[in-house]
């Protein structure tokens, strides 16, 4: 079902900001999600549709002090295509590679695969690995306000954020991984490639005289109810399991883990 009465294709971020003051705004991006999940009755378009594909201020990827900021609206393919990514996050590139058909790659942006939080999102596992942090605009008064948060507190469950209607994601920012760094990326379907993933995993951390240590793992599933969690353990020899302890679910004890250690700021 849908009550939408308005398009709106903002030039400007002060536009688009501005618009979702009114909280009855859905925002389209790449339509992926979005077309299908309306289609299918699943989710139901607001009074205003706004495309933000006409802003330039969410678009790009550049280096920016020691981190790299990617614009909302990069797509999958300009992602896995990009020196700076290819250089710096191969792990982004890995999963990106697993991601959909080109079809679905040129149009999927990092911002819709981020903000529809599906415990299957391919981008969200090697993000979480790599500390990446979004950032978040909106209109309170009469100004541009910007804030950002740890990608790790953003999810507060499936399909679920913490961002509020009036806000629009610009952007994410990832820290240059340190010297030694290494992760990994890997996806299970049922057809790898051009399904969403049944299980996904990645695991990094740094490998110095063949020791890894400060490892991270964060893992996705989609279909079957599955959920998607995240652990962290700070001392990991290559080789020996991660063993988590007992007695909550997945979910709860990694949330514990990454606060108890800090990683929030
Ligand atoms: C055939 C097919 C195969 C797919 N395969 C995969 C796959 O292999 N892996 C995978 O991870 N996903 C897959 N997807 C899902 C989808 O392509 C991705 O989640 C994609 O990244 C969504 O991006 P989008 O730009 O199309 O988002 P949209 O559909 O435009 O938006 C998705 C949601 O995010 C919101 N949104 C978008 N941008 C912003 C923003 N800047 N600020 C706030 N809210 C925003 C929208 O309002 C909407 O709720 C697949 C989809 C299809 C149809």
């Amino acid at each position: 079902m849908t009550e939408l009465k308005h398009y709106f294709a903002p030039t400007s971020l002060d536009q688009a900001v501005e618009c979702l003051k009114d909280g009855d705004v859905t925002i389209l991006a790449g339509g992926t999600d979005l077309t299908p999940q309306s289609q299918a009755g699943r989710i139901r378009i607001k009074r205003t549709l706004m495309n933000i594909r006409h802003i330039p201020q969410l678009s790009g990827i550049t280096l920016e002090g020691r981190e790299i900021r990617i614009g909302t609206l990069a797509t999958i393919t300009e992602i896995m295509e990009h020196p700076l990514v290819r250089q710096h996050l191969p792990v982004l590139v890995e999963a990106c590679n697993h991601f959909a058909s080109d079809q679905i790659r040129n149009a999927a942006t990092l911002g819709g695969n981020i903000c529809n939080a599906s415990p299957a999102g391919d981008t969200l596992i090697p993000l979480l690995l790599l500390d990446a942090r979004v950032e978040l605009a909106s209109m309170p008064e009469a100004k541009l306000y910007r804030h950002s948060m740890p990608l790790a507190t953003f999810f507060v469950g499936p399909g679920k954020t913490r961002r509020s209607l009036c806000e629009l994601l610009t952007c994410v920012r990832i820290p240059l991984p340190g010297e030694g760094h290494v992760a990994h990326f890997h996806k299970l379907g049922t057809r790898p490639a051009l399904d969403i993933s049944t299980i996904s995993i990645g695991i990094g951390g740094t490998l110095r005289e063949g020791v890894l240590t400060n490892v991270r793992v964060a893992f996705g599933a989609g279909g079957t109810g599955a959920r998607g969690a995240e652990a962290r353990c700070r001392h990991h020899r290559q080789g020996r399991r991660h063993r988590p302890r007992r007695g909550r679910t997945d979910r709860r004890r990694a949330r514990h883990r990454l606060v108890s250690q800090g990683n929030d700021p």
